[in-house]
């Protein structure tokens, strides 16, 4: 396995087979120069890379602790982190001479990334999403048609993230010599979620660079959110083998980890397979998965990428969780003190940085990653502070 006992590639037929073309192909290109300079390239000239590492200084002066700096992969373009990976794996799906690009999406946001890289490298693209995702996600579904992708509605089960992921397996078993499945998260059967941290490792790289040239150090804490888990391993993986510096995962725990509506994988979960992977996992009592609950579409999957599993159990990562409410409160405290509004999956990292930062020195620093924008996030959180919209 690639992450102790976690990780494999429990999928079987025809989906085995396009999954070990994947690997073979990614093996090629993992050392090849070319390919990550192509890659390097399209993250600086059309994504925006790098991220500005931002010193949000009035959150620190009010929390009266840590420093705080923020990671802002907000400021990316299509606004989140998820254009690092869809750029690499579109890039390998080119390489392997795929002209369609099929995805699953939750929310939206990483069909919307997919859409906006098969429109720039001209490739056919096809988002699956399940029905109750697609309605409260309309203007998503129009953003992603806009970019020329089509949209597959999904109607299995309970109509969101995890049938979309098998609906769109099952669509790319059926056309694997021209299509690419390419995943939105760390997670998945073996190369994905190796590969996936490959293409988001970036953002370690670059806060460690950056924090090096304004303060000559490392961070003691970084602090990322955790629903597949691309972004904090993007976040880590630099760090993991420094072991000063502390790692915190934080998880959506919905309407409270006493409540079946959460979706704190690695606090609750126990080992076994999802999406071909062996991992933590939340299941029912009748070994079914469970359904999960987050305010936060994009951090409301049962599963969670093998290394996070690896991570937790070494104690190299700790996991916590923060509620809806919570991240709603951090949501509006940052909004108002730096003039930023985070997605709402980020405000999860944030709650817990507002809980640490003032029990810290004020010679130490936490990095904070700003996995997302959060303008997606604005109608929603209006609805759930009863604010009356007219539209
Ligand atoms: C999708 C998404 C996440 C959750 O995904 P990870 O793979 O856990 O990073 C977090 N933040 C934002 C802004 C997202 O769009």
């Amino acid at each position: 396995m690639e992450f102790g006992k976690f990780g494999g590639q429990f999928v079987g037929g025809e989906v085995l087979q396009a999954v070990k073309e994947v690997e073979r192909a990614y093996a090629k290109y993992a050392d090849d120069l070319d390919f990550w300079s192509e890659f390097k390239t399209y993250l600086k000239e059309y994504a925006n890379r790098p991220s500005l590492l931002y010193y949000a200084a009035n959150l620190t002066e009010m929390l009266g602790g840590a420093k705080i700096y923020l990671k802002r992969e907000d400021l990316n373009h299509t606004g989140s982190h998820k254009i690092n990976n869809v750029l690499g794996q579109a890039l390998l799906a080119k390489r392997m001479n795929k002209t369609k690009l099929i995805a699953e999406t939750g929310a939206g946001q990483h069909g919307v990334a997919t859409a906006t890289i098969a429109a720039l490298f001209g490739m056919e693209c096809e988002i699956h999403m399940g029905y109750e995702d697609v309605i409260k996600q309309s203007m998503n579904v129009y953003r992603m048609e806009l970019l020329g992708a089509k949209v597959i509605i999904v109607h299995d089960g309970l109509k969101t993230l995890k049938e979309a992921v098998d609906s769109a397996l099952c669509a790319w078993s059926k056309e694997l010599d021209k299509s690419f499945y390419l995943i939105g998260s760390a997670v998945g059967p073996h190369p994905y979620p190796k590969m996936v941290r490959e293409f988001q490792k970036v953002i370690g790289e670059e806060i460690k660079e950056q924090l090096h040239s304004k303060e000559q150090r490392l961070p003691d804490y970084v602090i990322a959110c955790v629903g597949g888990g691309s972004n904090a391993i993007g976040a880590f993986y630099e760090f993991i083998n420094h072991e000063e510096v502390n790692l915190i995962g934080v998880e959506a725990a919905g309407k409270g980890l006493d409540t079946k509506e959460h979706a704190s994988t690695i606090t609750k979960g126990v080992e076994g397979v999802i999406h071909g992977m062996n991992t933590i996992c939340l299941f029912e009592e009748n070994g079914e998965i469970s359904p999960v609950y987050s305010l936060s579409a994009g951090l409301d999957y049962p599963g969670v990428g093998p290394e996070h599993a690896y991570l937790h159990e070494t104690k190299r990562v700790k996991y916590v969780s923060a509620t809806d409410e919570e991240a709603v409160r951090a949501f509006e405290v940052l909004s108002r003190v730096e003039g930023i509004i985070p997605a709402i999956e980020s405000a999860h990292a944030l709650v817990e940085t507002i809980k640490l930062a003032p029990k810290l020195n004020k010679d130490q620093i936490i990095v904070v990653n700003l996995s997302g924008r959060g303008d997606k996030d604005v109608k929603q959180i209006a609805k759930y502070r009863n604010y009356e919209l007219v539209d």
